[in-house]
């Protein structure tokens, strides 16, 4: 029996055009933490089978052990020197747009196309870095977020797994909208995610549902990196966020509330939201209200530091309104997180990467460890709730069978030190190996 099973190569397959899979794949993790938060097991062995987790058995178990027939393939991945944990997630992230001094009139010059090949070379960036999947909560150049994530869910690149909104839903002149161009130029970077007015929000929120997203996002208050001195305050009248909510809702869609100030944060949780972004000036009712509706929280403390940083620079690029509201934004981040994590809100991995440079998405860990959270638990809101805040526990977030095989491994421990997650050894998505 064992004679007849065909053993892979690690050459690359040439269907599909990357990654490498096998009929069976078996990895075998010298420390395994399968269900983050519960106990980590040493010396186990990951069946897989079609892209999915089929088995997790204790000690390494050899191929003559699998149920196989003679055509089958087989291909064992020898991670017996590694810490082995569940494929990140990255709740928040803007794939097809990176902010720097040029992301201006690179919004003039790109085709949408230019825009989608852009993404991709993040969406590698940001698999690279073990983020197999990803919520993107605002994309721009017309379809290209969509093209770009099913391009990815059909190899024809490589790419985490791509949850897409569409367009950031935004009264007129609020922080979804393009700002800092004279009237021609608006007209066009402007995009069809703008509304005003209770039948006009219901109108776009189907309208992004038609065009393919997969959950809605919308901004509640100001925000910071909006080239308008409008402050961070609520920007979208009740009703307004409202009819958002109850459209998405009613389309299966989930909904996020970009929100800084409590009035517009508060007024998206009594909506019923499903996640607040940033979350900035979280007051008492919003803590309240946050245990109330089981809402997440997404801290996106990497995009407080990154703007913080730009900000305070001496060669700043951020005209002035943009660099008032990053001094005062940016730092408020983890103190606010702190506040969440002590009164048991929930939380859910999520960088804004695009407002930093993707793929050092890792780099939110350490900052939630900073704001008080064990590595264990910082681990948890980019893995098993992850996978809740999209709604998605059936498939993502944990090492276990029915479980898409989305796998990374570090060399040492993350529960020790949470620096480990910057360096990622090894990447699988569904079976395939992206890096080793
Ligand atoms: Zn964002």
């Amino acid at each position: 029996m064992r004679t007849l099973v065909k053993l892979v190569g690690c050459a690359l397959a040439l269907t599909p055009l990357i990654g490498n899979s096998a009929d069976f794949v078996v990895v075998h993790a010298g420390k395994l933490m399968s269900i983050p938060g519960e106990s980590v097991k040493s010396k186990q062995s990951i069946v897989i089978r079609d892209g999915k987790i089929t088995d997790v058995k204790s000690g390494y178990i050899s191929a003559s052990s699998l149920n196989i027939t003679k055509d089958d393939t087989i291909k064992i991945h020898d991670l017996k020197n590694k810490f082995v944990l569940p494929g990140l997630i990255d709740g928040h992230v803007h794939i097809t747009d990176e902010l720097d001094n040029k992301h201006k009139i690179r919004r003039v010059e790109f085709s949408d196309p230019d825009t989608a090949l852009f993404g991709a070379n993040n969406a590698k960036h940001t698999l690279d870095a073990g983020f197999t999947t990803v919520r993107d909560l605002g994309g721009r150049g017309g379809d290209s977020v969509f093209a770009l994530r099913d391009a990815i869910a059909k190899n024809y690149i490589p790419g985490p797994r791509i949850y897409a909104a569409g367009f950031v839903i935004s009264p007129t002149g609020g922080h979804g909208q393009r700002h800092g161009y004279r009237q021609e130029v608006f007209e066009v970077v402007n995009h069809s995610g703008v509304c005003d007015g209770v039948a006009d929000c219901r109108r776009v929120v189907r309208d992004q549902v038609r065009r393919g997203a997969d959950q809605i996002k919308f901004v509640a208050t100001g925000g910071v990196t909006s080239e308008t001195a409008a402050g961070t305050g609520q920007q979208f009248f009740d009703d307004e966020i409202k009819a958002i909510v109850d459209t998405a809702h009613a389309l299966g869609r989930k909904v996020a509330a970009h929100a800084h100030n409590a009035d517009g944060l508060n007024a998206a949780l009594r909506a019923g939201v499903d996640s607040i972004e940033h979350g900035t000036f979280s007051d008492k009712e919003s803590l309240r209200l946050f245990k109330k509706t089981g809402a997440y929280l997404v801290p996106t403390l990497l995009a407080g530091a990154t703007v913080t940083e730009i900000a305070m620079s001496e060669n700043s690029y951020y005209p002035s309104a943009v660099k008032a509201k990053a001094i005062k934004v940016g730092p408020k981040l983890i103190e606010t997180l702190r506040v969440a994590h002590d009164n048991g809100i929930k939380i859910a991995f999520g960088t804004d990467s695009g407002v930093s440079k993707h793929g050092l998405n890792a780099r939110e860990f350490e900052l939630l460890v900073q704001a008080g959270l064990t590595p264990t638990e910082a681990i948890q809101t980019a893995t098993v709730y992850g996978a809740d805040n999209l709604g998605k526990s059936d498939v993502l977030g944990s090492i276990e069978a029915g479980k898409y095989a989305d796998i990374v491994a570090v060399d040492g421990d993350p529960t020790k030190d949470i620096k480990e997650l910057m360096d990622i050894d090894f990447v699988m998505k569904e079976g395939a190996v992206y890096k080793q």
